[in-house]
């Protein structure tokens, strides 16, 4: 069909002149190659290339800092799915092959996922120190879920809590009032907060 290009995303065609492109390089091939999109496809394919991301530094924190491996290590398959299932709402605690995955934002953000293991990390690491209490890495895997899942929902409010306080602390410094300021301040001190104590250095 002359006037069409391929869509990357969904694979049918669509018009040359409504296509949204852009020019795909990397190191091996740097003159890059076109990847065109309908419209609505670029926009999902957008997403699905910011979730990646998001969870390639989710994966990095895992294999780096909690089980200190191999750093060419890719994630064990259990991992992901449960990963998955955690961000998609899932109660199964477990996404089967062929599930609905990408753009499933009934459960948490990886962003959140990736805090939680950061707010755990010392109990995640003690609990798996002894790998002879598993019977295999998915019985480890499934432990250090647990432990995610029992803390997320603590770990989101706060972060929710943090970015509200941000957004109304930047909206008090522009304004002049420093009383309104002083008094604010003392308001959203967190410093009793042991979760938020926690927090404060991820930020
Ligand atoms: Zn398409």
């Amino acid at each position: 069909m002359s006037g069409y290009v391929k869509c990357f995303h969904c694979k049918e065609q669509v018009l040359k002149d409504e296509a949204k492109s852009y020019r795909y390089m990397t190191e091996s091939n740097p003159k890059g190659t076109n990847r065109n999109f309908h419209e609505k496809c670029y926009e999902i394919h957008r997403e699905n290339q910011k979730e990646r991301a998001e969870m390639d530094k989710l994966w990095d924190y895992i294999k780096n800092e909690i089980w200190k491996s191999d750093k060419k290590r890719t994630m064990p398959n259990h991992l992901l799915r449960r990963l998955q299932a955690l961000k998609g709402g899932l109660d199964n605690n477990y996404v089967s092959r062929g599930n609905q995955v990408f753009g499933n934002n009934e459960g948490y953000e990886y962003e959140a996922i990736l805090y939680t293991f950061k707010v755990c990390k010392m109990q995640i690491v003690g609990s798996i120190l002894d790998k002879s209490k598993f019977k295999n890495d998915n019985h480890l895997i499934d432990y250090m879920m647990a432990i995610v899942r029992n803390n997320i929902e603590d770990v989101y409010t706060r972060i929710q809590e943090k970015k509200k306080s941000d957004e109304r602390i930047e909206k008090v410094d522009i304004s002049e009032n420093f009383k309104y300021k002083n008094e604010f301040v003392k308001k959203t001190d967190l410093s009793k907060n042991k979760i938020a104590n926690k927090l404060k250095h991820l930020f």
